[in-house]
């Protein structure tokens, strides 16, 4: 009978758990985040060695700019922001964008919160 009861104690344990996880979702701050805070930078780019950021002023503005993405690597390429990437930027929705061919190459950059 002690050890039933111990069995049952644990399960009990583990199902609140559960429960404490599920009520944390994803922030919803209404087109307030990270974004329009700190920013923006570059998340995955398939050559690591590029990468861009901008300031959250940018992300206010929401008008359609472009930026380089030269990071520390020896050539250059450019990407292009719209005022609808910014508006999805904001809502936090993470952007891909194809960057300039430059040296016969180009890249899909990520953009994300800073
Ligand atoms: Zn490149």
């Amino acid at each position: 009978m002690k050890r039933r009861d111990v069995l049952q104690v644990s399960a009990a344990t583990v199902v609140l758990g559960l429960l404490d996880c599920s009520g944390s979702g994803p922030p919803d701050g209404g087109g307030t985040n990270t974004c329009t805070t700190s920013g923006i930078k570059s998340g995955v780019i398939d050559d690591p060695a590029h990468s861009f950021t901008a300031p959250a002023a940018d992300v206010a503005a929401g008008v359609t700019k472009n930026y380089s993405i030269k990071g520390t690597q020896l050539h250059d390429h450019t990407i292009t922001l719209t005022a609808g990437h910014f508006a999805q930027l904001k809502n936090g929705t993470t952007v891909s964008v194809m960057s300039t061919v430059t040296n016969a190459h180009q890249h899909t950059v990520q953009v994300v919160c800073a």
